[in-house]
């Protein structure tokens, strides 16, 4: 089945100015901001400004500009934020939820990146 994209999902909406958000960086292609439920003392967003809906939509139909964009983009903000275990620094984490299985909340790929503090295992035993 084809992707729909939802135009009016909150994402859609901070890419058109209609939501603020809080900027961490702007790409051509990509946005990062803070989550606006932070997990963790780091929790930034990482999405493309093309209307993809999830990550295979996007490795399927974005072109490769996009694509390199993107993976640069969540570099640049380890960089930023100082989490990259090559630097000596703590680490992070990257989570992609997508569709109901993955829980998905917001129908616009996006890219979690968590950080500053130890994070646990990866995941909890299941209800
Ligand atoms: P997911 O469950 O992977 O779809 O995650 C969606 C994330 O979007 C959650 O962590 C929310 O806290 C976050 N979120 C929802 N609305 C906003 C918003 N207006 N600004 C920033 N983050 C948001």
């Amino acid at each position: 089945m084809p992707y729909t994209y939802d135009t009016q999902n909150v994402f859609a909406r901070i890419l058109r100015g209609e939501i603020p958000n809080k900027t961490l960086l702007e790409t051509d292609h990509t946005l990062a901001f803070h989550d606006i439920t932070p997990q963790a003392p780091h929790h930034v967003l990482v999405i493309p400004k093309g209307p993809y809906v999830t990550q295979d939509h996007f490795a399927e139909a974005a072109s490769d500009a996009e694509i390199v964009d993107f993976t640069r983009t969540i570099g640049k903000v380890c960089k930023m934020l100082g989490l990259r275990p090559g630097d000596g620094d703590d680490g992070y984490r990257l989570i992609v939820n997508s569709g109901r299985d993955g829980v998905q909340e917001v129908p616009h790929f996006h890219m979690h990146i968590l950080a500053g503090r130890v994070l646990g295992r990866m995941l909890q035993k299941a209800d």
